[in-house]
């Protein structure tokens, strides 16, 4: 027993989460705190974050704390990676998590609708994941950094129109793979996960008739549930996944093997 919780261990830990203030970001926020770590948040929403942090910090009796920051800025991000080093002292791992979706037809979408899905979902995880990697470079620091991709990096799921969506979330996977290769020799480890549905504030608003399509199409026959995905990521951030590097890890409830 002592053996498997060291394995999946983040004690000591300091984990940057972005996209933490709500839906998977702050599932797993929650079940990075209960394994030991303490937490800061980044998210463009700054007093919801906040909230998150707060709860989080007084549930599990650790250091948590957040700032505004938009993912698409990478001067903003770098004042803020500077500003969590200051106060909790060290970072040493990346949940690279926010994101938005967008859909609608490809021929009616707009060129400043296409340029801002690519630009949170892609521009947004290169800058994090870039000003993190140049933070743990700079001091010698090995770690690790799970991305959030989805299953639409991969496949295209009938009916929903997200072709900036899943365009964006296959750069994810390819940038991953990208900077877990470039990184590898500075023992910084790179790995991302592709969700399949998880119900969350993101997919909430979408039409119901598409929701019960999904049901009927995942092999477990429901949406998944955003804390089915903390043990994914605490399994690529903590050292049972030392050897794991570039890896797509898709829990969909089976929707993408049918
Ligand atoms: P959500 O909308 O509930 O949460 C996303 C969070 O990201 C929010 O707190 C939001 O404020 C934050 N955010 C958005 N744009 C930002 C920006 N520019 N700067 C900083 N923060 C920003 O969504 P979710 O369902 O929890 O999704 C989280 C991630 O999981 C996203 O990358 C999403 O694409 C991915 N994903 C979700 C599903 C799903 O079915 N919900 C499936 C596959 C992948």
């Amino acid at each position: 027993m002592d053996m498997l919780k060291k394995l999946f261990s983040l004690e000591g830990k300091v984990v940057l989460i972005t996209g933490g203030a709500q839906g998977i970001g702050k599932a797993v926020a929650e079940h990075i705190a209960a394994v030991g770590a303490d937490i800061v948040i980044f998210d463009q929403q700054a007093e919801k974050a906040q909230a998150t942090a707060d709860a989080i910090g007084r549930e599990y009796q650790c250091r948590a704390m957040a700032i505004g920051v938009d993912v698409t800025k990478p001067e903003e991000i770098a004042v803020a990676i500077e500003k969590a080093d200051a106060e909790m002292g060290k970072l040493d791992l990346l949940f690279n998590n926010a994101g938005i979706v967008i859909q609608k037809p490809a021929i009616d979408l707009t060129s400043d609708e296409w340029f801002k899905v690519i630009n949170v979902n892609l521009n947004g995880v290169f800058f994090v994941a870039q000003a993190f990697g140049r933070y743990l470079i700079a001091r010698d620091k090995q770690g690790a950094i799970v991305n959030t991709a989805s299953m639409s990096g991969t496949i295209v799921n009938y009916p929903q129109q997200q072709a900036s969506y899943n365009t964006s979330k296959a750069g994810v996977v390819q940038l991953t793979k990208s900077l877990a290769v470039e990184w590898a020799d500075k023992g910084i480890r790179v790995n991302c996960i592709s969700p399949g549905y998880i119900f969350t504030e993101l997919t909430s608003f979408v039409r119901q008739d598409w929701q019960d399509l999904w049901k009927e199409l995942t092999p477990y026959k429901r949406m998944g549930k955003p804390e089915e995905l903390a043990g994914a990521v605490i399994y690529l951030l903590s050292d049972s996944s030392s050897f794991a590097t570039g890896t797509d890890l898709i829990i969909d409830g089976g929707f993408t093997i049918v």
